[in-house]
């Protein structure tokens, strides 16, 4: 062999060596993706906030859900959320009753022989003198680990759960240190850590004037109880909605979900019905922006494709989702196109009729002849009992083409 010749077997055998590692590191089996998918929700920004997705009332295998902290923070993030507070019951715990037996030799001896726990149900008797011994902030700090891969926001957070009534209280620093056999004691506990309380799906109540229990009255008069959960799984208490309006009471909309999310909503995804979510109005997606947005009332309740809130701020998110066109004019007609830009369906009526322009859509309205703005009320906004959202919009008209304006029948042939 010569010199040439080896030279050149030589850079063939150097350039296919480089190209094989080249394509290794190009190897589209070795791409980053981690099997995770997330669902997007598109919402415009509403008065120069941003609209952040949150559920603050759900619960896992340290009260009485069926999964785990690390698969509740997933199935948000998948779900599309922005923030996540598990919310688990300090009085409920039926997990304690496993875990000694789990743990066998690693428990203490004067706990081993406690099949059922330490004072794992509370809901109506109070603790005795040894208090509850579980670390009730594990459920947090579970969460919090298992975020790192999902970078939402995690809310600590405890339900307070008697038979006179649950209360979610968002923002604590320490669940071990609300339990309290007096429940309004609970609450103050929450509260003196800077917690916000919410009351959880109210039940009416014939004989008080807000129809809720006089205990409930009580609470929110004194200021310790500052939110009402008007919206909870597939309940939804809309006679609340004028007392929560009046008061300028912050509403809140949570799944509430014990199992998988899926199985409590699924059946109504084919129709673009989301999970429950609080839709919260703040600048940025942090624990001081988020909680200070839900005490000044910036929350909107999202249940089962109506948005309940207050009118100014459901009237913005409704310009600001979806524009009006004036496409021509025919015989009899104004003949308009609205286009939603968002991923929440509104539904419009105008007159009589009534459609739906659906999530990331366009339809086309007729309007009296000549109109050059259009008033709707939208049906699926709720800004009181009976009271729906009315919007007005203008838009500039167009020379319309004389052929069209001439005949019955515009529709394209
Ligand atoms: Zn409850
Ligand atoms: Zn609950």
């Amino acid at each position: 062999m010569n010199k040439s010749k080896f030279l050149l077997i030589a850079i063939a055998i150097f350039a296919l060596t480089t190209s094989a590692m080249a394509q290794k590191k190009n190897d589209p089996t070795l791409s980053v993706h981690t099997g995770k998918h997330r669902q997007e929700i598109i919402i415009p920004q509403i008065k120069g906030y941003n609209v952040y997705k949150a559920d603050f009332h759900t619960h896992t295998i340290y009260s009485d859900g069926n999964i785990t902290p690390s698969l509740r923070v997933r199935e948000a993030w998948s779900d599309g959320l922005d923030i996540l507070a598990i919310t688990d019951h300090i009085e409920y715990r039926r997990i304690e009753r496993d875990l000694i037996k789990y743990m066998g030799e690693y428990i203490k001896e004067e706990y081993r022989n406690l099949p059922k726990g330490v004072n794992t149900n509370l809901q109506d008797v109070a603790a005795d003198e040894r208090g509850i011994l579980a670390n009730l902030n594990t459920n947090y700090d579970e969460a919090i680990e298992s975020n790192q891969q999902y970078g939402m926001l995690i809310v600590r957070g405890v339900e307070i759960t008697r038979n006179e009534g649950h209360y979610n209280a968002i923002f604590t620093t320490d669940n071990n240190k609300i339990y309290h056999p007096n429940i309004k004691q609970s609450i103050q506990n929450a509260v003196d850590q800077g917690a916000y309380v919410f009351q959880n799906h109210p039940k009416h109540n014939k004989t008080t004037k807000t129809s809720m229990s006089p205990l409930a009255e009580e609470l929110h008069n004194s200021g310790l109880v500052k939110g009402m959960e008007i919206g909870n799984g597939w309940a939804f208490w809309g006679r609340l909605v004028p007392y929560c309006i009046k008061n300028n009471v912050p509403m809140f909309s949570n799944s509430d979900g014990h199992s998988t999310i899926a199985e409590r909503f699924q059946p109504y995804y084919n129709d673009g019905v989301y999970r429950n979510m609080t839709f919260i109005l703040a600048k940025k997606c942090d624990e001081k922006s988020i909680k200070e947005a839900i005490e000044k009332g910036r929350t909107i309740a999202y249940h089962n494709n109506r948005l309940i809130g207050k009118e100014e701020y459901l009237a913005e998110l409704f310009k600001a989702s979806v524009s009006i066109e004036h496409l021509c004019d025919n015989k009899k007609e104004t003949v308009v196109m609205l286009t939603n830009k968002s991923s929440l369906p509104y539904s419009v009526k105008v007159g009589k009729g009534e459609m739906i322009v659906h999530a990331m859509s366009a339809v086309q309205l007729a309007l009296p002849k000549g109109s050059a703005s259009a008033e709707f009320t939208v049906t699926n906004l709720i800004c009181g009992g009976n009271k729906r959202v009315k919007v007005t919009m203008d838009f500039k008209r167009k020379p319309t083409n004389p052929y069209l304006a001439a005949n019955e029948t515009w529709y394209p042939r």
